[in-house]
């Protein structure tokens, strides 16, 4: 398998430290508001890269975290008259519960920063130790960026480069500060703000050292995968790095990858655009799995626009797909011994169509191109369309365990159409068959016009009523 490497700019073949084993952190969201769908992104992609391992026998240790202290959740508290435990307690419900409607598996572990406080006390007073970082008199401990040699091999920085604008610490208001590229490690409380003792004050951790605690806690001093999206490549991953490394003494992490950005109709979404898209407000319109599946039609490190055309367009794709799996499915269900008609599809399905699994997993062991592995398996519905009418119950059974297998990875769900359908298909389809029989066609055709305007279309079939998206 080979994994496009930030560090390296390079697609390097994956090497894990223990065989077989995956260690794996995700930086997780900012905890304030309902996550947008930039924040999903991350998710979906690292959810897939995680479950591609899993297909490929490894076995995946997956830590992502949640920020729940940060100067936007106290700000939140403060507007809304609660507490900064309230808010994030809150958006961690409400983000937990979009990442199940995305079909985003739980990590293994998902620290809280507010619960690893000690560790990070910990972390710092080594930093110190080691000379990577000193405490300024009020307080504040600032990682000491000079002391690194290292610093800037993630984003290829050079640290002269950085330093080329630089802007005097005095007027910054930031006198405490060696040097102005030190970034802050623990800073103190300020009024009415969550704070915890410290060796140096009272107040909380910077936002760079929780990734860094939460990872060796629960990964290691050494971990395979560090991702997130590009933006936090710089400085917060440089940071990290920093961090551990200093602490440690050991590499951090053999990889980084980091998606590329969605952006709305061309734009970088932001609030003052008015181009902001929570994932709640897309559930309302889209089933998420149409989001999710939009997602995952483009190269991870590719930027991916969105519109409303393009989601279009990705729910006529998972449409076909769900459609193909729907048919396999009512095959496999009815019984029959040969295709209709005597037809017989002669060959081993599953032979005939491990050429497409040959591709899919080219393609995903390929820096996981999502994008390609999806056409892999719409050459799979093409086979199956074309051979429908030759299958026998056992083939067709074989190649829906086959699609299900491949969607999995993906997190498609092939059974889902029906199930989330808020109206019950099944009884007008049995009271149109009724009303038929009754010779009431006014009414069976109003059934149809009614399912029609819902945007599902009836099919009558030799197997029966079958239904269809339009
Ligand atoms: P934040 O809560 O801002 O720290 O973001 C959580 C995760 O979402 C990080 O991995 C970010 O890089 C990622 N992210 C934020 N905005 C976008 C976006 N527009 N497109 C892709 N990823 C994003
Ligand atoms: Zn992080």
């Amino acid at each position: 398998m080979k994994i496009f490497n930030t560090l390296t700019r390079s697609k390097e073949e994956f090497d894990p430290i223990e065989p077989g084993k995956v260690r794996m952190y995700v930086c997780g969201p900012t905890v304030y508001n309902f996550i947008h769908i930039g924040n999903a992104r991350p998710m979906i992609v690292f959810d897939t890269v995680r479950r591609y391992f899993e297909y490929r026998g490894y076995e995946v240790n997956y830590v992502s975290n949640f920020t729940d202290v940060d100067d936007k959740i106290i700000k939140k508290a403060i507007e809304e008259g609660s507490t900064s435990e309230q808010v994030a307690a809150r958006f961690i419900d409400e983000c937990k519960k979009d990442m199940e409607a995305l079909n985003v598996r739980p990590a293994t572990t998902h620290p809280m920063a507010t619960n690893e406080i000690s560790g990070m006390i910990e972390m710092i007073s080594t930093l110190i130790e080691k000379d990577h970082a000193y405490a300024a008199e009020d307080g504040t401990v600032y990682f000491s960026v000079k002391s690194d040699p290292d610093y800037g091999k993630l984003s290829h920085k050079n640290i002269d480069d950085l330093e080329g604008g630089h802007r005097d610490i005095k007027v910054t208001g930031e006198e405490g500060k060696r040097d102005y590229l030190d970034f802050v490690l623990w800073k103190p409380k300020k009024e009415g703000e969550p704070y915890w003792e410290s060796p140096w004050c009272d107040g909380r951790p910077g936002w760079h050292i929780e990734c860094s605690v939460m990872a060796k806690k629960y990964l290691g001093d050494e971990i395979d995968i560090h991702a997130g999206g590009e933006d936090l490549i710089f400085p917060h991953h440089e940071n990290e790095i920093a961090q551990s490394e200093g602490a440690n003494g050991v590499q951090f992490s053999r990889y980084w990858m980091h998606n590329g950005f969605l952006n709305i109709d061309n734009k970088k979404m932001s609030k003052s655009l008015g181009n902001f898209f929570t994932v709640r407000e897309i559930s309302e319109k889209y089933d998420l799995q149409v989001l999710r599946f939009f997602m995952l039609s483009a190269h991870y490190r590719s930027p991916l626009n969105f519109s409303a055309d393009l989601m279009e367009s990705a729910r006529n794709s998972l449409d076909r797909i769900l459609t193909c799996a729907g048919q396999l499915r009512d095959i496999a269900a009815s019984g029959r011994t040969e295709g209709l008609d005597g037809a017989k599809y002669e060959g081993d399905v599953l032979a005939d169509t491990s050429g497409f699994v040959t591709k899919y997993e080219e393609a995903m062991d390929d820096d996981f191109n999502t994008a390609d592995a999806i056409s892999s398996i719409f050459e799979f519905v093409r086979f199956a369309n074309q051979h429908a009418n030759e299958l026998s119950s056992d083939q067709a059974g074989a190649l829906y365990d086959r699609l299900k297998t491949l969607s999995d990875v993906l997190g498609v769900i092939l059974e889902r159409q029906e199930e989330e359908l808020d109206f019950d298909i099944d009884a007008l389809i049995a009271e149109r068959q009724q009303a038929k029989k009754e010779k009431n066609f006014a009414r069976a055709d109003e059934i149809r016009d009614e399912l029609l305007e819902k945007g599902i279309r009836l099919k009558d079939t030799r197997e029966g009523v079958k239904w269809e998206r339009v």
